[in-house]
């Protein structure tokens, strides 16, 4: 126990004594501080600042006595506290962040520093302070705080993770080489999905198929027989509905439809999850050319959410159906400016796709402006661009209609082909992961001693 005057443990600036000491009695085996968050949100802090610091105190009265008589096995304990601190300092933020009061982290974090000597720690710290600043709402900071780090020096796989959403100097070689890293040395299944999922779209991405659809059964197979944890279910139906596509396994796209009703039963009605299942089954009648069912998902999306990403998908399944006037009005209504890079593709795709229904020199134009304001990084959207520009090169004064379709004839304009796996907004959003249930970390600790024991 540190001593009564001591500073506390969570970071909370106060003496031991008159902060988790006293709730340190009361605290359950496994306190579930966000189920008070709404009725006692000082309640749900305290509990919250409370686990952590129990937490310390267990590190510093068992981990730290031990690596006395057995240094390995210390250090082995240290990555796994050191994993459960980070998960209790990640509820830690989001709890201040819940608090009407809504105190500065920054110096939690500070006052958390010293408690572990490793590098896994300290990457931990990092990794709170990014998404500390993109929960405030600064992505030029978090970008900033990234952008500094020697990504050879750093081990924690969701930092990298992060460095792989928000660097955008990363080419597409160095991310396939992270990719394999972050899956190489997670011991989470979910990030191994996710991430082998994003590896096929990098591969697609710079032209080898056969590469992206080996990655996509890889993500696949990386699925447990039965995935519980509903925070893995939406990228356990990205992973599906990508294999799907590689024309020998279409049934995948079905089984990730079946997963996706499945799921849909089990989630509470009004969470993100629920959206973002809907979202993921319009996805699946997407690759299953259902579009009607596909807007009706997406509407519903967008009426619940409607970020930038969710409109344009809309749009682009509007599009599939062939309603174009209002696949243009849904499009229109978006604000270019605010989009990100990923984004931005998504958006001037979708106008590329509008060109298949509408003969509106406005929209060409448009599409063709933007398409030589944008600096394509990947193969794919090289070839689509140069493809388009070279087919405006030759265009006649008027546009008759003649024009218009041997330019379609020329792009092999289809209703929606770009609708498949130019969605990087999403995919990339990697932050978005759900936090780590305290279970989670007892059965990692448990099957750690385990693989110990039998060594
Ligand atoms: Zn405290």
């Amino acid at each position: 126990m540190p001593r009564a005057k001591a500073p506390c443990p969570c970071g909370s600036g106060q003496v031991f004594k008159k902060c988790c000491r006293p709730v340190l009695d009361y605290l359950s085996h496994r306190p579930q501080p966000f189920e008070l968050v709404d009725s006692d949100p000082d309640e749900a802090l305290r509990q919250g600042r409370a686990a952590f610091t129990r937490y310390t105190i267990w590190h510093a009265t068992n981990t730290v006595p031990w690596f006395e008589d057995d240094p390995e096995g210390a250090a082995d304990l240290t990555r796994i506290d050191t994993e459960a601190l980070g998960g209790h300092l990640d509820r830690l933020r989001l709890l201040q962040q819940e608090h009407p009061d809504h105190p500065p982290f920054g110096p939690v974090l500070d006052r958390a520093i010293g408690l572990i000597d490793s590098d896994r720690w300290r990457a931990s710290i990092i990794r709170e302070r990014v998404m500390d600043a993109l929960g405030n709402g600064g992505e030029a900071k978090a970008r900033h705080i990234l952008a500094a780090l020697d990504l050879d020096q750093i081990n924690d796989t969701e930092l990298l993770g992060l460095c792989l959403s928000f660097r955008e100097d990363l080419s597409g070689g160095r991310r396939l080489r992270l990719v394999d890293r972050i899956v190489t040395e997670t011991r989470d299944w979910e990030e191994r999905v996710r991430l082998l999922t994003y590896r096929g779209l990098l591969w697609e991405l710079h032209g080898d198929d056969a590469e992206g659809a080996a990655a996509y059964r890889d993500a696949v197979s990386a699925v447990p027989e039965d995935p519980a944890p509903e925070w893995a279910h939406v990228a356990i139906i990205g992973a599906h509905l990508h294999a799907g596509r590689t024309a020998e396994r279409e049934d995948l796209v079905q089984r990730g439809l079946d997963l996706c009703e499945r799921f849909l039963q089990e989630a509470l009605p009004g969470t993100p999850l629920e959206v973002d299942l809907r979202k993921s089954r319009a996805e699946a009648y997407k690759r299953l050319a259902r579009f009607e069912e596909e807007v009706e998902d997406f509407r519903w999306v967008v009426a619940a959410r409607g970020t930038n990403d969710d409109r344009i998908q809309l749009a682009q399944g509007l599009i599939a159906a062939g309603a174009f006037e209002e696949a243009r009005q849904e499009l229109e209504d978006i604000n270019y400016d605010d989009l990100t890079d990923g984004e931005r593709y998504d958006h001037t795709f979708a106008e590329f796709g509008l060109l298949y229904g509408l003969e509106d020199p406005a929209v060409l134009n448009r599409v063709r402006l933007r398409l030589e304001g944008l600096d394509p990084e990947f193969p794919l959207w090289r070839e689509i661009r140069s493809r388009f520009l070279l087919g405006l090169a030759s265009r006649p004064e008027p546009m008759t209609s003649g024009w218009w379709s041997t330019f379609r004839e020329a792009l092999m304009l289809q209703p929606n082909f770009l609708g498949f796996g130019l969605d990087l907004g999403k995919l990339l959003g990697l932050q978005a992961k759900g936090a780590h249930t305290e279970e989670d970390t007892h059965l990692r600790l448990a099957t750690s001693k385990k693989l110990k024991g039998d060594t």
